[in-house]
Protein backbone atom coordinates (compact mmCIF):
# COMPACT_ATOMS: atom_id res chain seq x y z
CA UNK A 1 0.00 0.00 0.00
CA UNK A 2 1.54 3.15 -0.99
CA UNK A 3 -0.82 5.36 1.26
CA UNK A 4 -1.66 8.09 -1.47
CA UNK A 5 -5.24 8.05 -2.08
CA UNK A 6 -6.40 6.93 -5.66
CA UNK A 7 -7.44 9.76 -8.09
CA UNK A 8 -9.59 9.63 -11.27
CA UNK A 9 -10.53 12.32 -13.44
CA UNK A 10 -12.79 12.48 -16.45
CA UNK A 11 -11.73 15.13 -18.82
CA UNK A 12 -14.40 15.96 -21.51
CA UNK A 13 -12.83 18.52 -23.95
CA UNK A 14 -14.81 19.78 -25.66
CA UNK A 15 -17.70 17.33 -25.53
CA UNK A 16 -21.16 18.13 -23.77
CA UNK A 17 -23.92 20.76 -23.29
CA UNK A 18 -25.54 21.92 -20.58
CA UNK A 19 -28.17 19.04 -19.87
CA UNK A 20 -25.95 16.79 -20.78
CA UNK A 21 -23.96 17.73 -18.59
CA UNK A 22 -26.59 17.77 -15.40
CA UNK A 23 -27.69 14.38 -16.48
CA UNK A 24 -24.14 13.12 -16.11
CA UNK A 25 -23.39 14.74 -13.22
CA UNK A 26 -27.00 13.45 -11.48
CA UNK A 27 -26.59 9.86 -12.77
CA UNK A 28 -22.41 9.63 -11.33
CA UNK A 29 -23.51 11.24 -7.86
CA UNK A 30 -26.28 8.22 -8.02
CA UNK A 31 -23.89 5.63 -8.50
CA UNK A 32 -20.94 7.18 -6.40
CA UNK A 33 -23.20 7.71 -3.08
CA UNK A 34 -21.46 5.21 -0.29
CA UNK A 35 -18.25 4.66 -2.35
CA UNK A 36 -15.01 5.36 -0.27
CA UNK A 37 -11.56 5.16 -1.55
CA UNK A 38 -11.10 7.21 -4.62
CA UNK A 39 -11.23 10.96 -4.91
CA UNK A 40 -13.11 12.10 -8.54
CA UNK A 41 -12.73 15.31 -10.62
CA UNK A 42 -14.18 16.05 -13.78
CA UNK A 43 -12.77 18.65 -16.21
CA UNK A 44 -15.64 19.84 -18.10
CA UNK A 45 -15.42 22.80 -20.71
CA UNK A 46 -15.85 26.24 -19.22
CA UNK A 47 -18.86 26.80 -20.38
CA UNK A 48 -20.30 23.61 -18.35
CA UNK A 49 -18.53 24.96 -14.79
CA UNK A 50 -22.17 26.90 -13.72
CA UNK A 51 -23.91 23.64 -14.06
CA UNK A 52 -21.37 21.25 -12.95
CA UNK A 53 -20.93 23.58 -9.84
CA UNK A 54 -24.77 23.40 -9.36
CA UNK A 55 -25.11 19.78 -10.10
CA UNK A 56 -22.34 18.67 -7.85
CA UNK A 57 -23.02 21.15 -4.97
CA UNK A 58 -22.39 18.77 -1.45
CA UNK A 59 -21.49 16.12 -3.19
CA UNK A 60 -17.81 14.06 -3.09
CA UNK A 61 -17.22 15.05 -6.66
CA UNK A 62 -15.02 17.77 -7.62
CA UNK A 63 -14.37 19.41 -10.72
CA UNK A 64 -11.84 21.47 -12.60
CA UNK A 65 -10.66 23.67 -15.59
CA UNK A 66 -9.72 22.51 -18.85
CA UNK A 67 -7.11 25.15 -19.18
CA UNK A 68 -6.40 28.58 -17.22
CA UNK A 69 -4.34 31.82 -18.25
CA UNK A 70 -0.70 32.26 -16.23
CA UNK A 71 -1.49 35.72 -15.78
CA UNK A 72 -4.24 36.52 -13.03
CA UNK A 73 -6.45 39.12 -14.74
CA UNK A 74 -6.06 41.36 -17.82
CA UNK A 75 -6.69 41.70 -21.87
CA UNK A 76 -5.90 38.34 -22.74
CA UNK A 77 -9.51 37.54 -25.10
CA UNK A 78 -10.81 33.87 -24.74
CA UNK A 79 -8.49 32.94 -21.89
CA UNK A 80 -9.65 32.01 -18.68
CA UNK A 81 -7.84 33.25 -15.18
CA UNK A 82 -7.31 30.54 -12.08
CA UNK A 83 -9.38 33.54 -9.94
CA UNK A 84 -12.35 32.96 -12.76
CA UNK A 85 -11.91 29.22 -11.77
CA UNK A 86 -11.94 29.10 -8.45
CA UNK A 87 -14.78 31.46 -8.42
CA UNK A 88 -17.18 28.70 -9.96
CA UNK A 89 -15.64 26.02 -6.86
CA UNK A 90 -12.77 24.62 -9.24
CA UNK A 91 -10.36 22.91 -7.02
CA UNK A 92 -8.30 21.61 -9.80
CA UNK A 93 -7.20 22.66 -13.21
CA UNK A 94 -5.60 20.31 -15.95
CA UNK A 95 -2.22 22.20 -16.99
CA UNK A 96 -0.33 21.07 -20.40
CA UNK A 97 -2.80 18.44 -21.78
CA UNK A 98 -0.97 16.76 -24.99
CA UNK A 99 -4.01 18.45 -26.72
CA UNK A 100 -2.81 21.89 -25.77
CA UNK A 101 0.59 21.18 -26.35
CA UNK A 102 -0.38 20.25 -29.65
CA UNK A 103 -2.77 22.90 -30.79
CA UNK A 104 -2.11 25.93 -28.82
CA UNK A 105 2.13 25.50 -29.24
CA UNK A 106 2.15 25.52 -25.43
CA UNK A 107 6.28 24.98 -24.28
CA UNK A 108 7.16 23.40 -20.60
CA UNK A 109 7.75 26.83 -19.77
CA UNK A 110 3.86 28.14 -20.38
CA UNK A 111 3.34 24.95 -18.83
CA UNK A 112 5.23 25.68 -15.10
CA UNK A 113 4.03 29.04 -15.18
CA UNK A 114 0.35 28.32 -15.58
CA UNK A 115 0.70 25.68 -13.07
CA UNK A 116 2.43 28.38 -10.67
CA UNK A 117 -0.53 30.48 -11.22
CA UNK A 118 -3.37 28.01 -10.42
CA UNK A 119 -1.45 27.94 -7.10
CA UNK A 120 -1.75 31.10 -6.33
CA UNK A 121 -5.46 31.01 -6.98
CA UNK A 122 -5.37 28.30 -4.51
CA UNK A 123 -6.09 25.51 -7.62
CA UNK A 124 -4.31 22.73 -7.72
CA UNK A 125 -2.56 21.73 -11.27
CA UNK A 126 -2.40 18.54 -12.68
CA UNK A 127 0.09 18.86 -14.76
CA UNK A 128 -0.05 16.31 -18.14
CA UNK A 129 2.97 14.85 -19.36
CA UNK A 130 3.82 12.80 -22.49
CA UNK A 131 5.89 11.37 -25.22
CA UNK A 132 4.94 11.25 -28.77
CA UNK A 133 5.28 8.03 -30.51
CA UNK A 134 8.33 9.49 -32.35
CA UNK A 135 9.97 10.06 -29.59
CA UNK A 136 9.66 6.60 -28.06
CA UNK A 137 10.45 5.44 -31.43
CA UNK A 138 13.83 7.22 -31.05
CA UNK A 139 14.82 6.20 -27.69
CA UNK A 140 13.94 10.12 -26.01
CA UNK A 141 11.09 8.91 -24.13
CA UNK A 142 13.06 9.50 -20.74
CA UNK A 143 14.73 12.89 -21.47
CA UNK A 144 11.52 14.20 -22.83
CA UNK A 145 9.59 13.13 -19.53
CA UNK A 146 12.82 14.46 -17.72
CA UNK A 147 12.31 17.51 -19.46
CA UNK A 148 8.24 18.06 -19.21
CA UNK A 149 8.43 17.44 -15.26
CA UNK A 150 11.03 19.32 -14.68
CA UNK A 151 9.85 22.11 -15.99
CA UNK A 152 6.79 21.30 -14.04
CA UNK A 153 8.45 21.07 -10.64
CA UNK A 154 10.66 24.24 -11.59
CA UNK A 155 7.07 25.97 -11.12
CA UNK A 156 7.09 26.86 -7.19
CA UNK A 157 4.92 25.35 -5.54
CA UNK A 158 5.10 22.32 -6.57
CA UNK A 159 1.83 20.54 -8.66
CA UNK A 160 -1.31 18.65 -7.09
CA UNK A 161 -0.74 15.74 -9.45
CA UNK A 162 1.23 14.88 -12.60
CA UNK A 163 -0.80 12.66 -15.15
CA UNK A 164 1.33 10.40 -17.86
CA UNK A 165 0.02 10.52 -20.73
CA UNK A 166 1.71 9.16 -23.66
CA UNK A 167 0.62 11.17 -26.96
CA UNK A 168 0.45 8.31 -29.17
CA UNK A 169 -2.21 6.39 -26.41
CA UNK A 170 -4.52 9.07 -26.38
CA UNK A 171 -7.74 8.25 -27.75
CA UNK A 172 -6.35 5.91 -29.98
CA UNK A 173 -7.41 2.59 -28.66
CA UNK A 174 -3.55 1.90 -28.07
CA UNK A 175 -3.01 1.49 -23.97
CA UNK A 176 0.07 1.38 -22.60
CA UNK A 177 0.92 -2.50 -21.32
CA UNK A 178 0.73 -2.50 -17.23
CA UNK A 179 4.72 -3.07 -17.30
CA UNK A 180 5.55 0.11 -19.47
CA UNK A 181 3.26 2.41 -17.49
CA UNK A 182 4.64 1.09 -14.69
CA UNK A 183 8.44 1.29 -16.00
CA UNK A 184 7.77 4.90 -16.83
CA UNK A 185 5.70 5.40 -13.45
CA UNK A 186 8.51 4.40 -11.53
CA UNK A 187 11.06 6.22 -13.07
CA UNK A 188 8.80 9.85 -12.52
CA UNK A 189 8.25 8.56 -9.26
CA UNK A 190 12.35 8.49 -8.40
CA UNK A 191 12.20 11.65 -9.47
CA UNK A 192 9.99 12.90 -7.82
CA UNK A 193 11.89 11.75 -5.11
CA UNK A 194 14.90 13.16 -5.74
CA UNK A 195 13.49 16.29 -6.38
CA UNK A 196 10.74 17.14 -3.99
CA UNK A 197 11.78 14.31 -0.90
CA UNK A 198 8.40 12.49 1.26
CA UNK A 199 6.27 15.39 -0.86
CA UNK A 200 7.64 13.24 -3.81
CA UNK A 201 6.31 10.18 -2.44
CA UNK A 202 2.96 11.59 -1.62
CA UNK A 203 2.40 13.55 -4.79
CA UNK A 204 -0.16 10.77 -7.04
CA UNK A 205 1.06 10.07 -10.26
CA UNK A 206 -1.96 9.21 -12.80
CA UNK A 207 -1.90 7.53 -15.54
CA UNK A 208 -4.19 7.91 -18.97
CA UNK A 209 -4.42 6.79 -22.26
CA UNK A 210 -7.63 4.40 -23.47
CA UNK A 211 -8.30 3.89 -20.07
CA UNK A 212 -11.16 1.80 -19.83
CA UNK A 213 -13.49 -0.38 -17.76
CA UNK A 214 -11.66 -3.66 -19.07
CA UNK A 215 -8.23 -2.72 -18.40
CA UNK A 216 -8.55 -0.23 -15.41
CA UNK A 217 -8.18 -3.09 -12.73
CA UNK A 218 -4.28 -4.52 -14.02
CA UNK A 219 -3.13 -0.79 -14.61
CA UNK A 220 -4.16 0.17 -11.18
CA UNK A 221 -2.26 -2.73 -9.63
CA UNK A 222 0.95 -1.11 -10.76
CA UNK A 223 2.99 0.33 -7.50
CA UNK A 224 3.17 3.54 -8.50
CA UNK A 225 -0.50 4.03 -10.33
CA UNK A 226 -2.10 6.01 -8.58
CA UNK A 227 -5.25 6.58 -10.60
CA UNK A 228 -6.55 7.75 -14.14
CA UNK A 229 -6.92 10.82 -16.54
CA UNK A 230 -9.50 9.49 -18.47
CA UNK A 231 -11.20 11.14 -22.05
CA UNK A 232 -13.12 8.94 -24.08
CA UNK A 233 -14.53 6.32 -21.61
CA UNK A 234 -15.13 9.25 -19.29
CA UNK A 235 -17.74 10.86 -20.79
CA UNK A 236 -20.08 7.86 -20.02
CA UNK A 237 -21.34 8.08 -16.44
CA UNK A 238 -21.13 4.25 -16.33
CA UNK A 239 -18.11 3.54 -17.97
CA UNK A 240 -16.57 6.26 -15.85
CA UNK A 241 -17.92 4.73 -12.38
CA UNK A 242 -16.61 1.24 -13.78
CA UNK A 243 -12.89 2.94 -13.86
CA UNK A 244 -13.85 4.69 -10.62
CA UNK A 245 -14.59 1.21 -8.93
CA UNK A 246 -11.42 -0.59 -10.20
CA UNK A 247 -8.92 2.45 -8.70
CA UNK A 248 -10.19 2.17 -5.22
CA UNK A 249 -7.82 1.31 -2.90
C1 LIG B 1 -7.05 12.34 -22.38
O1 LIG B 1 -7.39 13.05 -23.30
O2 LIG B 1 -6.57 12.85 -21.35
C2 LIG B 1 -7.19 10.89 -22.54
C3 LIG B 1 -6.50 10.13 -21.75
O3 LIG B 1 -8.04 10.46 -23.53
P1 LIG B 1 -8.48 8.91 -23.83
O4 LIG B 1 -8.83 8.29 -22.51
O5 LIG B 1 -9.65 9.04 -24.73
O6 LIG B 1 -7.31 8.26 -24.46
Amino acid sequence: MSGRTPLVAANWKMHKVRAEARDYCTELRRRIEGVRGAEVVLFPGFTLLGTVAEALAGSSIAWGGQDLHPVPQGAHTGDVSGAQLADVGCSWVLCGHSERRQDHGESDELIGAKAAAARHSGIKPMVCIGETEEQRSSGRTFEVLDRQLAAALGAEPRPGAIAYEPVWAIGTGKTATPELAQEVHAFLRRRLEKALGSAGTALRLLYGGSVKPANAAELFAQPDIDGFLVGGAGLDPGQFFDIIGSSCA
